[in-house]
């Protein structure tokens, strides 16, 4: 998949579970009409809340094994003992018509998808220290004092990794936070390699 073969513009959204991505990233859904969700796949069990098909589509492993096989996915991962993988053909579908796609994917995924596209948007959203992500995970009561535990550990291991990405938000402030977001897909789009065919169109009738 290379980077301007397609007229659409593709970002993802990197971070440690807790760090605020899904609700930074909702928010953008919801108010800008050229951007679309792509939803992945997982083997996680759904979280009190969850819908089917809205957040994730909820596959067991053999499943999920089979559309390996058959190339479905973009990317795929193994993250914190489920697996999750990006559907090819939503983001295909939607880059080719020209709208945009936000993807919430973790560490690996998101190195994966820049070698293969180069032009990919890397955001990775930080939360300003492990007291605030412990207790964001804590309240949020999704987990399992077991499962807090070792999303915590992993999280060390992504911010360690942050370095490999395009932006930084840390989100101790999540209005700021989406402010901030806002101005990174409004600059980008904004970008002469994104608008050539508005540029040529500019020097033609110049
Ligand atoms: P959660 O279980 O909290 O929803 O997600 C756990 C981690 O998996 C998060 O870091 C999230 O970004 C990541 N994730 C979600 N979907 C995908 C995907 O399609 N591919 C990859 N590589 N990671 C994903």
């Amino acid at each position: 998949m290379r980077s301007h073969t397609y007229p659409g513009n593709l970002y993802m959204m990197i971070g440690p579970s807790g760090a605020g991505k899904s609700t930074l990233l909702r928010r953008l859904i919801d108010e800008d009409p050229h951007l679309s969700f792509s939803v992945s796949y997982t083997t996680r069990a759904p979280r009190h809340g969850e819908v089917d098909g809205k957040d994730y589509f909820f596959i067991d492993r053999a499943r999920f094994e089979a559309m390996i096989k058959e190339g479905a996915f973009l990317e795929w991962a193994e993250v914190h003992a489920n697996c999750y993988g990006t559907s090819r053909a939503h983001i295909v579908e939607q880059l080719r018509a020209g709208e945009d796609v936000l993807l919430d994917v973790d560490v690996q995924g998101a190195i994966n998808l820049k070698r293969q596209m180069e032009s990919v948007v890397a955001i990775f959203v930080a939360p300003p220290n492990v007291a605030a992500l412990r207790a964001r995970l804590e309240a949020r009561g999704k987990d399992s004092a077991a499962v807090i535990e070792r999303r915590l550990k992993n999280a060390r291991g992504e911010m360690e990794q942050m370095e490999q990405f395009d932006f930084l938000l840390v989100n101790d402030d999540l209005d700021r936070c989406y402010d901030e977001l806002r101005t990174i897909v409004a600059a980008d789009r904004l970008r002469l390699f994104r608008r050539r065919g508005l540029a040529a169109e500019l020097l033609d009738h110049f």
